[in-house]
């Protein structure tokens, strides 16, 4: 439930950094002709554990067009599916996710189609998609919200959850259900679906460039002023 304005402070921290992060790495807006399908996202998140993201988008498609269509995909054999994820970190895992969750889709749906989630509200067809093998809450939300679907929905990764902990805006030891569950209340209300998706990209961003796994380079981060690791590090400028 959305929090009335300004009665948690980490929403106006979250407003800070979002200009922070536009004024250094300037906007990042995924342009309406990159939103995919539901369905096209959702296979992209179920096979892509541990594989970079230009990888799974290359055998995302792959598949799509190889096949033809997702009911085709889900009556391939998982044998054959592996070797056609030979891009992906873990090809037999991703095959045997990739066919256990559609068929899963089919047995209750008559055919690997989400359109039934444009009429839920977003918490519902999240926690739905969540009843499907290998599908959790990163996945989950990246179909609510990076598809065409658009919906308010914060899409979570390592290098957002990181930030987020290392900020002291969630809990240390948050994972990605948790951090979740912490952020969507206290998301600005004027942000659109848009913004949401343009808040994880740029916290990938920071985690890509400032706030890296293994190192922080707390010195020039943008985020710094609002962030509990950083300013205790040493004096923010
Ligand atoms: S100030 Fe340091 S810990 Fe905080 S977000 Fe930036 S790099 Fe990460």
């Amino acid at each position: 439930m959305q929090l009335d304005l300004g009665s948690d402070p980490r929403t106006d921290v979250l407003r800070r950094l979002q200009a922070a992060l536009i004024q250094r790495f300037g906007r990042i807006i995924r342009p309406p002709d990159k939103r995919r399908s539901p369905e096209w996202v959702l296979v992209h998140g179920v096979i892509g554990a541990q594989t970079k993201t230009a990888a799974s988008n290359a055998s995302t498609d792959g598949l799509l067009e190889e096949f033809g269509n997702w009911d085709a995909v889900a009556e391939v054999p998982v044998d054959k599916l592996e070797s056609r994820l030979q891009r992906q970190t873990f090809p037999s895992v991703a095959a045997q996710r990739l066919s256990d969750c559609l068929n899963a889709i089919v047995e209750e749906r008559g055919s690997v189609d989400l359109r039934h989630l444009s009429n839920l509200p977003t918490e519902e067809a999240i926690a739905w998609l969540e009843t499907l093998p290998g599908v959790a809450r990163k996945n989950s939300a990246g179909v609510m919200n990076a598809s065409t679907l658009n919906r308010k929905a914060m899409v979570i990764d390592g290098h957002h959850r990181r930030i987020m902990q290392r900020m002291g805006i969630v809990p240390a030891k948050a994972d990605t259900a948790k951090t979740y569950n912490a952020l969507m209340p206290i998301v600005p209300n004027e942000w659109s679906a848009e913004d949401m998706d343009e808040h994880h990209l740029l916290l990938k961003k920071l985690g890509q460039t400032f706030c890296r796994p293994r190192k922080a380079e707390c010195e020039g981060c943008p985020a710094r002023a609002d962030c509990q690791t950083g300013t205790q590090s040493s004096p923010a400028r």
